[in-house]
Formats: structure tokens, sequence, C-alpha cells
């Protein structure tokens, strides 16, 4: 039987990596006992492939409206919104603490 090696997505290590049961679109999962988490080799949402996120992010940078977005990548139009929401509070975090504690004091 041939061995296949597989790698986590996260971390890049090969050797602690478990089989753990399958999605609900019967993709066979994975978990990294390293850093306990758990990924896919191919994934059939396409918002859970890796590096689309980030992408969101750029294409909405560069002027790409909420729309394009979602015709281009083929990703849900609430999965845009979220992503961007979500990267906004990450980006900004440092700047609403700075303003609070301006205002507060
Ligand atoms: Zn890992």
């Amino acid at each position: 039987m041939a061995k296949i090696d597989v790698k986590c997505r996260y971390c890049n290590n090969t050797e602690e990596v478990i089989k753990s049961g399958y999605s609900i679109s019967k993709q066979q999962r994975y978990q990294c006992k390293r850093c306990n988490r758990y990924f896919q080799l191919d994934y059939i949402n396409n918002a859970s492939k890796p590096g689309v996120k980030e992408q969101i992010v750029e294409m909405s940078i560069n002027g790409s409206g909420v729309r394009d977005t979602v015709r281009v990548l083929k990703v849900g139009i609430n999965t845009v919104i979220r992503v961007l929401k979500k990267s906004s509070i990450k980006n900004n975090k440092s700047f609403y603490q700075y303003n609070r504690s301006n205002y507060c004091s």
C-alpha cells in the first residue's frame, strides 16, 4: 500500500498528522497534533481554500466592490462582507484604543 505524506497547512509538519473523519462534503479531514488544527487537502467550498480571504482584502484595497469580488472569487456575498469587517477590526484596533484613551481621560 502506498503511503502519502500529508503536510499540515498551518505549520508544514508531516509527522504528527492523523486522519480525523470526513467533512459534510465527504472530503477526508486531517488533524495536526502539533498545532491542534484541522484541515483538508482540497475543499469544495471556495472560501475555505487557503489564501482566498487574503485575496478578498487585497481586492477591496485595490478598488473592487463587494459584487466584483463575489463574481471573481466565486464566494458568497456574506463571506466577503464578514471577512472585510473582521479585517477592518483587526487593522483599526490600535486606532480605536488611541482615540478612546484620548476621549475618556
Ligand atoms: Zn500543524
